[in-house]
């Protein structure tokens, strides 16, 4: 598969700054929507082509409620035809909390001297994967503030660690990672020692903006975090995440310029992200934002069927930053990763440090507190599939929401079966009863939807092979 350019990404280079203020302003400023316009973005998103900047502007610019409405129904139709109703769960482990830059709106930047600083010991990062092991994880993304400590040795050091650790049948089978921008090396370095996914957060894609927020440190640069997921797929790390932490700046500009990140990558290196993420800013320590960007929930819902309909086959992450009510309303509009029983204290998993040591130790505070298997009943009685699934990865199939979203029979004799043997595991080694009883039953039902009967004799035999003790099968 070729990706062919956007006119606006054609001259795009590899490693050089692609955003363009006035380009994007422009596009918000001077498309007008109408519902005829409307209709016909949605109509050519739902035939499974990605919108360009222009067509997502039509969308960012439609305001009537019924328009609105027909965006999110939109993004709900794709995410029912194109990806079924798995929904893939990781928990976030913070390493450490040192940061030597100075982002305005986190707990960790380096002005807030009440946050007690503190890296997680080696020991202490195999307990809490223990203690997350015992709830069922099997993918984890690990989380480090911007410093020297952190260098790509220690990165890659960690990741090592994180797989093996293993408890009972448990075991970490992904690790994905959200740290600062490396150098080429460094990349290479962290790239073997077997990670999923790189997120780097943009933050914000405006420059003057970014500016006030990244007072200094490295991250006031710019330009170089701009570029730095080029780096990443210079180093050969193709399996990249973007996200803008949406309430810095206005969210239709965001929204644009995530799609012009997407259609950079593209034009350069001829993969898009794996995904996007879309946090939004939260409560912290002693901190003092300006709210005039802040996105209320009705935006933030619509932004996230936008960006759905825009980026059809890139994966969605919504975290526990957001309420469980919030979540279980927007996940229908095709986000595919959330976080479940998260905790973002250092050492809460496993409650290695204790309680009274632990304050101040928190970027900031969660709206979802649920338990993992708490998620899991609600998704089972929302008739979704809980999936830990890691087979793409394993496999080596990158580009894997690609081919969920291009090849014909994908979801039906890949994803769906892996999700549904993650789901038998977790149930047998992990969930109680009452979560037993329901997950068997959406078992059942989705071996029944399954695409022929082969494959419905294929996924029992394996289920068979799982109850009589064997792990981690998949296609
Ligand atoms: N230090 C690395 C960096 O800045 O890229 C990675 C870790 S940082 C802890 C992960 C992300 O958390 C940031 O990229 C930012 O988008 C998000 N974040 C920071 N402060 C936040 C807040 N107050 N509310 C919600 N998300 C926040
Ligand atoms: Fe440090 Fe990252 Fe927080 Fe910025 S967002 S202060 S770089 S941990």
């Amino acid at each position: 598969m070729k990706f062919t350019p956007e006119k606006y990404a054609i001259s795009d280079e590899k490693g050089k700054a692609f955003i363009d203020e006035n380009e994007i302003w422009n596009y918000i400023n001077n498309t007008t929507s109408t519902k005829e316009k409307v209709r016909e973005v949605i109509a050519k998103s739902l035939a499974k082509n990605r919108l360009n900047l222009e067509e997502t502007a039509i969308l960012l610019n439609a305001n009537e409620p019924e328009l609105i409405e027909e965006i999110k129904q939109g993004a709900r139709e794709l995410k029912r035809i194109v990806y079924g109703n798995r929904i893939v769960l990781f928990a976030p482990l913070y390493i450490g909390n040192k940061c030597s830059n100075n982002c305005l709106y986190c707990g960790f930047r380096a002005t807030n001297k009440d946050a007690i600083r503190q890296t997680l010991d080696d020991k202490q990062i195999m307990q809490e994967i223990e203690a997350l092991e015992d709830n069922g994880q099997k993918r984890l993304i690990l989380v480090y503030g911007e410093h020297t400590d952190y260098d790509a040795d220690y990165i890659a050091h960690t990741v090592k660690l994180a797989y093996n650790v293993k408890k009972g049948n448990g075991e970490i089978r992904r690790v994905n990672i959200n740290a600062a921008p490396l150098s080429l090396e460094g990349f290479k370095k962290v790239k073997q020692s077997g990670i999923g996914t790189y997120q780097i957060f943009q933050e914000t894609y405006n420059k003057t903006a970014y500016q006030k927020y990244h007072t200094f440190g490295k991250k006031s640069d710019f330009d170089y975090r701009l570029t730095s997921l080029d780096t990443a797929q210079d180093a050969g790390l193709d399996d990249v995440g973007i996200g803008a932490l949406f309430g810095l700046y206005d969210w239709r500009f965001e929204v644009l310029a995530l799609v012009r990140h997407t259609n950079h990558l593209e034009a350069c290196y001829n993969i898009g992200p794996h995904t996007i993420s879309f946090p939004r800013i939260k409560d912290f320590s002693k901190c003092d934002i300006n709210d005039s960007y802040f996105v209320n929930d009705a935006d933030f819902a619509r932004l996230i069927a936008i960006l759905r309909l825009a980026v059809p086959y890139t994966g969605m992450i919504l975290t526990a930053r957001e309420s469980a009510e919030l979540r279980n309303e927007v996940i229908h509009f095709g986000v595919s990763q959330i976080d479940g029983g998260t905790k973002i204290e250092l050492g809460s998993y496993s409650n290695s440090i204790n309680e009274h040591q632990n304050l101040n130790k928190e970027q900031f505070k969660l709206s979802d507190n649920r338990s993992l298997n708490e998620v899991i009943d609600e998704l089972l009685d929302n008739d979704m599939i809980p999936s830990f699934c890691t087979a793409c990865y394993r496999l080596g199939r990158t580009g894997e929401h690609f081919m969920e979203f291009s090849v014909p029979g994908f979801i039906k004799n890949k994803c769906t079966p892996n999700a549904i043997l993650t789901l038998v595991e977790y149930i047998i080694d992990y969930a109680p009863n009452h979560t037993k009883e329901k997950g068997w039953k959406v078992i059942a039902k989705n071996i029944e939807n399954l695409s022929s009967d082969e494959m419905k004799v294929s996924v029992l035999e394996k289920i068979e092979k799982l109850k009589q003790g064997e792990r981690d099968l998949y296609y």
